[in-house]
C-alpha cells in the first residue's frame, strides 16, 4: 500500500490521480489532499478517500471547510506553511505535485527534504529551481518521477538504459489550436479560441500554455533538470496527433519512442505506481484509426515562446525563473482579457531584460526574483 498525498486534487491532473487510486484501492491511499479555494469539491474528495487530513490555501475559505468536515475525523488547515507542513507527516510516502505554478516549489522542496518520493505534475517548480531540486532530490535519496507525459514517455523509455549515453531527446507537441497560423491571423485571438486544446482536456494556464508554445518551453527546461541534459540534446518535434508522446536517441543511433492514446490517466498511474506497471482498462490504440502519424518543425517566428524559453535555461540562473514569473503574469492577465495573444511574448521579453539577473541563486533569491518579475510584468499590463 502506497500512501500519497494530491496537492492540487481538485484540478485536472489532481481528479484524474483520483480516478486512479478509486480504481486501485488495494494499492494506493490518500493521505492528503489540497486545493487553492474549490473547498465543495475539496471536502467531498476528503469524505470520499478517507483522508487524514486537507489543506486549503485561500485561509478565508479554512472556517468553511472546516464547518463542511465537522463530523469527520480529518484535521483540516488553511495556508501556504501548512501545505509545506503536511508533506511531511510520516504517514505520507509519495507526494503528487499536481498544483499549478511557483505555488509548487515551497511544498515541493519540503516533501524532498522529508525524503517523499516525488511524482511530479508540477513542471513551473523544475523551469524555477531545476538545480536546487534535483542536488535536493539527490541528497536525499529522493525519485522524482514525471507525470508530464513527455517526460513520463522519455522515463520509460529510459527504464533499464539508466547507464547508456543519451544522444538527445525528442519531445513531441501537439501544436496547440494555433499550429500553421501565422503572426498577423493571431492579432485578436480571444481566451476562448486559446482554451480549445485540440487533443487534451487541462487546466487553463497549461492549455494558454499549449496554444502559445511555453508549455513546450517550459518542457525543454524540465527535460534539462529531469534527464541531465544540455540544450543541445533536446529537440521539440511537432507531432499533431500525439501518439508518440516523445523520443530517446541513443548514442548508437537507435531510438526509442513510447506511444499510445492521449490520456494524462496512463503517466499518472505510472509515476504513482512506479517501479511497476499495474492493470489498467485505458482505451487502446488501434493503428487502423490512424493511417498517418505526421511530424513538423515548430514555427519559432510565430510561437517565439519556445524560443524564449531556450534562451533562459541557456541563460541559467535565476533567468527561468524571470521567464516562468512574467509567464504566471500575462497568461492570468490574458485570461481577464487583459492582454494580446502574441503581446503575452513581448512582457515576457522585456522581463527577461530589465530584472536582475543572478547567476547562483538561492531559494531566497528565487523568491525575490519571483515577486519583482511580477511586478514588473504587471505593470507593463494596461487594465
Ligand atoms: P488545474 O488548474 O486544473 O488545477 C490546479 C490545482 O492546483 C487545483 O487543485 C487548484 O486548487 C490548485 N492550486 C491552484 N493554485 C494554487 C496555489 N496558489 N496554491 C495551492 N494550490 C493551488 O491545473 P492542471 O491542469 O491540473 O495542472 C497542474 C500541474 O500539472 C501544472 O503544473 C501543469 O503544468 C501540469 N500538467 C498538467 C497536465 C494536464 O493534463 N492537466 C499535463 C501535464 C502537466
Ligand atoms: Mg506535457
Amino acid at each position: 500500500m502506497k500512501n500519497i498525498a494530491i496537492l492540487g486534487s481538485t484540478g485536472s491532473i489532481g481528479t484524474q490521480a483520483l480516478d486512479v487510486v478509486r480504481a486501485n484501492k488495494d494499492k494506493f491511499k490518500v493521505e492528503v489532499l489540497t486545493a487553492n479555494s474549490n473547498i465543495e469539491l475539496l471536502a467531498a474528495q476528503a469524505i470520499e478517500f478517507d483522508v487524514n487530513a486537507v489543506v486549503v490555501q485561500d485561509e478565508t475559505k479554512y472556517e468553511d471547510l472546516k464547518s463542511l468536515l465537522s463530523s469527520y475525523d480529518i484535521k483540516v488547515f488553511a495556508g501556504e506553511a501548512a501545505l509545506a507542513e503536511v508533506v511531511t507527516f510520516e504517514s505520507v510516502h509519495m507526494v503528487l505535485t499536481a498544483l499549478v505554478g511557483y505555488a509548487g516549489l515551497r511544498p515541493t522542496i519540503s516533501a524532498i527534504k522529508a525524503k517523499k518520493d516525488i511524482a511530479l505534475a508540477n513542471k513551473e517548480t523544475l523551469v524555477v529551481a531545476g538545480e536546487l531540486i534535483t542536488a535536493l532530490a539527490e541528497e536525499n535519496n529522493v525519485h522524482i518521477v514525471p507525470v508530464d507525459s513527455e517526460h513520463s514517455a522519455i522515463f520509460q523509455c529510459l527504464a533499464g538504459e539508466w547507464h547508456n549515453k543519451i544522444e538527445k531527446i525528442y519531445l513531441t507537441a501537439s501544436g496547440g489550436p494555433f499550429r500553421g497560423r501565422k503572426r498577423e491571423e493571431l492579432t485578436s485571438i480571444k481566451k476562448e479560441q486559446a482554451l480549445k486544446h485540440p487533443n487534451w482536456t487541462m487546466g487553463a494556464k497549461i492549455t494558454i500554455d499549449s496554444a502559445s508554445l511555453m508549455n513546450k518551453g517550459l518542457e525543454v527546461i524540465e527535460a534539462k533538470w529531469l534527464f541531465n541534459l544540455k540544450a543541445e540534446q533536446i529537440d521539440v518535434i511537432v507531432h499533431p496527433q500525439s501518439i508518440i508522446h516523445s523520443i530517446v536517441q541513443f548514442n548508437d543511433g537507435s531510438m526509442k519512442a513510447q506511444m499510445g492514446l492521449p490520456d494524462m490517466k496512463l503517466p499518472i498511474q505510472y509515476a504513482l505506481a512506479y517501479p511497476h506497471r499495474i492493470d489498467a482498462d485505458f482505451p487502446r490504440f488501434d493503428f487502423l484509426n490512424y493511417p498517418n502519424l505526421t511530424f513538423e518543425k515548430p514555427d519559432l517566428e510565430t510561437f517565439r515562446n519556445l524560443e524564449l524559453a531556450y534562451e533562459a535555461m541557456n541563460k541559467g540562473g535565476n533567468m527561468p525563473c524571470i521567464l516562468n514569473a512574467a509567464n504566471e503574469v500575462v497568461v492570468a492577465a490574458f485570461l481577464k482579457d487583459q492582454i494580446g495573444f502574441l503581446e503575452m511574448s513581448d512582457v515576457i521579453a522585456e522581463c527577461m531584460q530589465k530584472v536582475a539577473f543572478m547567476s547562483q541563486p538561492s531559494y531566497d533569491d528565487y523568491v525575490v526574483t519571483d515577486k519583482e518579475t511580477r511586478i514588473f510584468a504587471s505593470g507593463k499590463i494596461k487594465n
